[in-house]
């Protein structure tokens, strides 16, 4: 984004405001603007307090993100102040998403604001989608995680030296650890939610505050050594696809791989120049990216984002493969 912005406006006219810059920069990107000279904030949820002054209009983009609502002290959602700040002003404030959360939608249609745009950039037409019932095919004797239609456009894809990307939203290897005597399953203490096995460091680990233990062979409870994993995590999914198609080079991008060595860019382009037949993901390789060498984009588990305990995860979980699909 901010590229296309240097290259329509010019670099003095733009400031840039995100948590990777320096104190210093930050510094030096807060006093461009409040010296008038940076016209255009371009920035991540904090650049909504940016010193702007005579605001003329506040963009928010992908607006249904959920990471505009900052949960860390000080809590605040960027977007509720980016209301407040457009009222004051009174300047528009234009809230843009392919999947709106649904919140502003019901807003926007009961004060006449929405907007909609009916064909998409270039007029490209949307792929064609198909849904796999695994259960079917597991009645067929299919025991992989791939289905059969999968399976085979993967060789298809391999041969003929195009691309594929494979998303699944869980991470780690297996998503529960359970013991198959007594039933104990391995929790997070403070957040109650299953420890996700992570095989190369032989960890457990929760995946929403961190907290992470060595994994065990025996049952803290009853001793026993019939310990049992289940559930599957993009480390097991990209050791499962090695296996099927041995020939293939793949690599893995989730919060895991993005922040050891390489970085979110590093990934994209070595899947982008280095002959990489498939790339595996979490939703991180859903947002807006365009490779013209990938014709296929297989989602695995479409549907177990849906049975996340949070009310929004059947929104989340539309908007996430409309994302996908697009
Ligand atoms: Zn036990
Ligand atoms: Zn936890």
């Amino acid at each position: 984004m901010v590229d296309r912005f240097i290259a329509r406006f010019g670099e003095e006219k733009i400031a840039l405001l995100h948590s990777k810059l320096s104190v210093g920069e930050r510094y030096d990107e807060w006093k461009r603007i409040e010296r008038k000279e940076a016209k255009i904030v371009i920035g991540a949820r904090s650049a909504i307090f940016a010193p702007v002054k005579d605001l003329g209009i506040i963009i928010i983009d992908e607006e249904h993100d959920t990471s505009y609502k900052s949960d860390m002290t000080p809590k605040y959602n960027a977007k509720e102040i980016a209301y407040y700040l457009a009222k004051q002003n009174k300047i528009p404030l234009v809230l843009g998403s392919a999947t709106p959360n649904v919140e502003t939608y019901y807003k926007m249609q009961n004060s006449n604001g929405l907007i909609t745009l009916k064909n998409r950039a270039n007029n490209s037409k949307l792929p064609k989608v198909e849904v796999i019932d695994m259960k079917k095919e597991l009645a067929f004797g299919n025991k992989s995680m791939l289905s059969l239609k999968l399976h085979e456009m993967i060789e298809q894809n391999i041969k003929n030296k195009k691309q594929t990307i494979l998303f699944l939203n869980r991470r780690g290897y297996s998503t529960f650890v359970m013991c198959r005597d007594c039933g104990y399953t391995a929790t997070c203490n403070k957040c109650n939610i299953t420890l996700t096995y992570h095989r190369k460091e032989n960890k457990l680990k929760c995946h929403y505050c961190g907290y992470e233990r060595p994994n065990f062979t025996e049952c803290p409870e009853c001793k026993s050594h019939n310990i049992r994993y289940f559930g599957t995590g993009t480390q097991k999914l990209e050791e499962q696809i090695n296996k099927i198609f041995p020939e293939a080079k793949t690599i893995r991008m989730d919060i895991d791989t993005v922040s050891r060595k390489n970085s979110y860019e590093d990934i994209l382009n070595k899947f982008k120049n280095e002959n990489i037949d498939i790339l595996i993901g979490t939703q991180m390789v859903v947002k807006g990216h365009h490779f013209p060498n990938v014709t296929l984009v297989g989602v695995i588990a479409a549907d177990s984002s849906m049975y996340m305990s949070d009310f929004r995860s059947n929104e989340r979980t539309f908007q996430l493969l409309t994302q996908v699909a697009r």
